[in-house]
């Protein structure tokens, strides 16, 4: 049988008994004073019950338990392991004009660099073909790698 605790209202002494449980919520005699004690509810909760799929705290204030932390509730539609009310911080501040010039010149100068290695690409494969004529060999074979 569980532990219970009751509050004396007439001697104001705090006790405790072992009851069953259904009985838990009935006054018990004080062993001072013997006048009836209200029950005390615990303050203290480790007690967990799960409603409507989700882990609510016992006694239950309406509240639900997202990854750990109390919500008021139910996230109608989240991304997994999100909950609007414990959403992570986001990066709110936009970027600058400095950073977006930034961005924009590595763009550039990336493109620019593709653009440069492909140009180089063609001129190698132009020179083995002007080789190729000189020492009249036959033209590349599509599919092989003999420049
Ligand atoms: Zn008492």
């Amino acid at each position: 049988m569980p532990l219970y605790e009751y509050l004396c209202e007439d001697c104001e002494g705090i006790f405790e008994t072992v009851k069953p449980m259904k009985e838990a919520d009935e006054p018990a005699p004080c062993p001072v004073c013997d006048a009836d004690g209200q029950r005390l509810m615990p303050t203290s909760f480790t007690a967990f019950i799960v409603r409507k799929g989700y882990p609510r705290r016992i006694p239950d204030k309406g509240t639900y338990w997202h990854l750990g932390q109390e919500v008021t509730y139910l996230p109608k539609s989240a991304r997994p392991y999100e909950h609007p009310q414990i959403k992570k911080e986001r990066r709110k501040d936009p970027l600058s004009q400095a950073d977006i010039a930034d961005l924009t010149e590595r763009k550039i100068v990336e493109r620019r660099g593709k653009r440069e290695e492909a140009r180089q690409k063609r001129a190698l494969v132009k020179d083995a073909q002007v080789r190729r004529k000189k020492e009249k060999l036959p033209p590349r074979q599509p599919g092989k790698i003999n420049l």
